[in-house]
């Protein structure tokens, strides 16, 4: 089989609600979704998507189109799209670092692989050791009073745990935010924070002590990516786990950390490892180090979603408080029939070939900025 072209789409999505993270990453009210249509000499589409978000990403939606269109696809057109070691080994010689168009690039292949074996990605991959995964929600960083209401209305509705962003006031402000979520869901329901780097180490150790006794079960990121040191003196200072979410986007990256006993989580993001293979690569790697991992999302439509799943069930090593899959119901509409498979604050795989979605041509049109065609 034989790559013959490449669609690459910009969409561009809202957000049923705008969602605030910490002050220099800003509200964000849509998400730049970079829709990738691989085509095969046997009539077999394999799709991926991305969704780069600047100031998170080094990406862009432009600069992952032009990547993808210009330099990407030209070099792997012609190529078998199921040798997909070769596909990301061609693209990591012809354009250093870009993991999110390589992502996508790479998702499609792996959905064409398993189409064309008439199997799920997760068997490509080693087979599932589990069908469902509880799901962990998130809230922006909304005031005490509006988290603890949108907090105990999640757990209602099933959600096993929730992610609360922090890191845009003072510490303190979160910390009464904190507790304010906790009077209203109880002490038994897990909370996870996510300060998106927006920390110091003396800011990160503060909080942890005015939150003593909550159930944080998990301090995300809390300093800047390259502060591994930091990390280090967090996770040796407190029992909270510590997880690094911007601090591993590549493999080197995830080696520095786990080498360094610095986190005792890695969120994992198919977009930002550069795609399936290499997400697994990082997981494999962290199983062995004794580190758990939590499935993540950007603000990422069915595809991303879809993928991350077919890795998620593969892993003995998964968080118990539940990953982030809930990422396409937060958004105007899902461009894939991926929110199928959410019910009652789970996920569940089945057992359709590829990443066993299909695409809502629709919905897709209903987003639709600009598209390109890479040729031979
Ligand atoms: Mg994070």
């Amino acid at each position: 089989m034989k790559i013959t072209r490449i669609n690459v789409r910009n969409l561009l999505i809202p957000l049923k609600v705008p969602y605030a993270l910490q002050k220099s990453y800003g509200v964000k009210s849509h998400t730049c979704c970079v829709l990738v249509a691989v085509h095969t000499d046997e009539g077999i589409v394999g799709y991926g998507e991305c969704n780069p978000q600047p100031g998170f990403t080094d990406e862009s939606a432009e600069t992952a189109k032009s990547v993808i269109g210009k330099i990407l696809a030209p070099a792997i057109i012609g190529m078998d799209p199921t040798d997909v070691a070769a596909i990301d080994r061609r693209m990591d010689i012809v354009c250093k670092n870009n993991n999110l168009p390589k992502a996508a690039v790479n998702t499609a292949c792996y959905d064409i692989a398993g189409k064309a074996a008439g199997v799920p990605v997760y068997k490509l991959l080693g087979g599932k050791l589990q069908s469902s995964i509880p799901i962990m929600h998130a809230i922006g960083n909304i005031s005490a009073e509006e988290g603890a209401k949108l907090v105990l209305q999640r757990k209602n509705e099933g959600y096993r745990s929730v992610m609360v962003k922090c890191g845009m006031e003072s510490v303190e402000y979160d910390a009464e935010r904190i507790f304010a979520i906790q009077d209203a869901v109880g002490k038994d329901y897990p909370l996870v924070v996510d300060v998106n780097q927006g920390w110091d180490y003396h800011k990160a150790l503060r909080f942890l002590r005015l939150t003593e006794g909550c159930n944080i079960v998990c301090l995300e990121q809390p300093v800047p990516h390259w502060d591994i040191e930091s990390l280090i003196r967090l996770k040796a200072a407190s029992d909270v786990p510590i997880s690094a979410d911007e601090s591993v986007f590549s493999i080197h990256e995830a080696v520095q950390v786990i080498e360094n006993r610095a986190v005792d989580i890695i969120s994992l993001k198919v977009n930002k490892h550069g795609g399936i293979l290499k997400e697994k690569q990082i997981a494999v790697l962290a199983q062995y180090a004794g580190i758990k991992l939590l499935m993540n999302s950007m603000l990422e439509e069915g595809l991303a979603q879809a993928a991350s799943l077919q890795i998620g069930v593969t892993l003995p090593n998964l968080v118990d408080f539940g990953s982030a899959y809930f990422s396409p119901l937060r958004l105007d509409d899902d461009i894939t029939t991926y929110s199928e498979q959410v019910r009652n604050g789970w996920v569940h795989i089945n057992d359709r070939p590829g990443l066993g979605v299909e695409i809502r041509e629709d919905v897709v049109q209903k987003y639709l900025q600009d598209e390109f065609w890479a040729e031979a």
